[in-house]
């Protein structure tokens, strides 16, 4: 094990190397599980969809060639020769002259090319006059034009949201097959923490980062598996360690990794599998003490026990790890551009990532500032802020009235001038 600062940019090319992201498996879920699934396996449709040609509208089902020259004035009388009933096959054919009465979504009978609305119709008995042509395949949907038989309607890899869900149920499949979901085993650490929920003595603080981390897990595609929250003693870690890389496919520890007496999680860490270590400290902005490990070919991440900082390190080093094991296809955060309200200093020599709000001023100008706050350890910083900003450890401070990317943690739409 080694300590040295590595830059972003190194750490994040170490890792790559030293940990090939895979999808960890696949397994079949019913199409009512699906939902937010990755799709291991293209789909190919069984049938056509619609099965059968279908009217669009209700109307009379008629030959359109029997139409043509139809006008307001002068419409064109047809005989009419019976209904068809929606979620049965016809029981009348359409002849030289005829209409069959048919409703929305029922099959086209034999015979008709077409479907005049009933709104361009006036009937009186059994005459059905007609004040508008129609052309062949006018109101009907034809048999597979949605779908073929035979076509590839989902590929792998595809996210399953609602729209996909439809297209699986459209062709009648009730199961799919999807990546499985990365186990994700989640430790805190630190004698001073406390599950919510239990009293607070003196002195103990709530856990904040084994409920923060749990649910960005499961927003990457993941599954927590909250493994509580472990003494600062090096027998209690190495065997709740043990465990996790026995029962996940990946570790993510907070707390217990700057240089105070009982910070060891790295040193228990390194002790429990090859190459152990990989990085130790990075160069950024919040989260420099964080380390990550391979052991045995999973991944453990050590993030810093500060709130903000563990979960913004997660974002940017766990979360693509993640991605990729549950097989979701990579995606970027949503940004902006904002002019700077004020100016922004980096960390010296560290890659600095800034929490920000966004607000409009007068003139209409996007504007962008730190959230108010200051205080490193306030897990309010992250609720506050609407994304943050990136600035480069090369550089020595980003002016006042400088434009600028923002990315975003979740939609902005205010419009309140600042
Ligand atoms: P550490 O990295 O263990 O030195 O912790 C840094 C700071 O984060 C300390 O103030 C800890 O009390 C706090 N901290 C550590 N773990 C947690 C946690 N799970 N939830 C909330 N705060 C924590
Ligand atoms: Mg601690």
């Amino acid at each position: 094990m080694f300590r040295k600062l590595l830059s972003f940019d190194e750490a994040k090319q170490l890792l790559e190397q030293t940990f090939d992201a895979k999808p960890v498996g696949v397994e079949t879920v019913s199409i009512s599980e699906a939902h937010e699934r990755v799709l291991a396996q293209d789909i190919v449709a069984p049938l056509n969809i619609p099965p059968f040609s279908r009217s669009t509208v209700d109307g009379y089902a008629v030959k359109a060639a029997d139409t043509f020259g139809a006008s307001e004035d002068q419409p064109v009388t047809l005989k009419f020769c019976g209904h068809v009933a929606i979620g049965e096959s016809p029981n009348v054919a359409v002849k030289n002259g005829l209409a069959a009465e048919i409703v929305t979504g029922a099959p086209i009978p034999d015979g008709a090319d077409s479907v005049v609305m009933v709104e361009q119709t006036t009937q009186k008995g059994n005459n059905i006059s007609v004040h508008r042509p129609v052309s062949i395949g006018e109101n009907l949907m034809a048999a597979g034009s949605d779908i073929r038989k035979g076509e590839t309607v989902l590929k792998a890899g595809r996210f399953l949201g609602s729209r996909e869900i439809g297209v699986v149920a459209a062709i009648g499949l009730t199961e799919v097959v999807v990546y499985r979901r990365p186990k994700v085993a989640v430790l805190s650490t630190g004698g001073e923490v406390v599950a919510p929920g239990e009293p607070l003595p003196p002195g103990k603080i709530y856990d904040i980062n084994a409920h923060t981390l749990c649910v960005a897990v499961r927003e990457a595609g993941g599954e927590p598996i909250n493994l509580g929250i472990i003494p600062d003693k090096k027998d209690k870690l190495t065997k709740a360690l043990k465990n996790a890389l026995g029962s996940a496919d990946a570790v993510i520890t907070s707390g217990g990794v700057s240089v105070g007496p009982k910070d060891f999680t790295p040193q228990v860490v390194d002790s429990l599998g090859k190459p152990g270590v990989i990085i130790s400290g990075v160069a950024v902005k919040p989260g420099k003490p964080m380390t990550i490990a391979v052991v045995d070919g999973k991944p453990v991440f050590s993030l810093p026990g500060n709130p903000t900082s563990s979960l913004f390190m997660f974002s940017v080093f766990v979360h693509p790890v993640i991605v990729k094991l549950a097989g979701r296809p990579e995606e970027e955060l949503p940004k902006l551009k904002a002019v700077t309200a004020k100016k922004m200093f980096p960390a010296r020599g560290r890659r600095t990532f800034i929490m920000v709000n966004l607000a409009y001023n007068k003139t209409g100008t996007l504007l962008v500032r730190p959230v108010p706050t200051g205080l490193s350890g306030a897990i309010t910083t992250l609720a506050k802020a609407d994304g943050f900003v990136e600035i480069s450890e090369k550089q020595q401070f980003v002016d006042a009235g400088t434009e600028i990317n923002v990315y975003l943690f979740g939609k902005f739409g205010k419009t309140e001038t600042a």
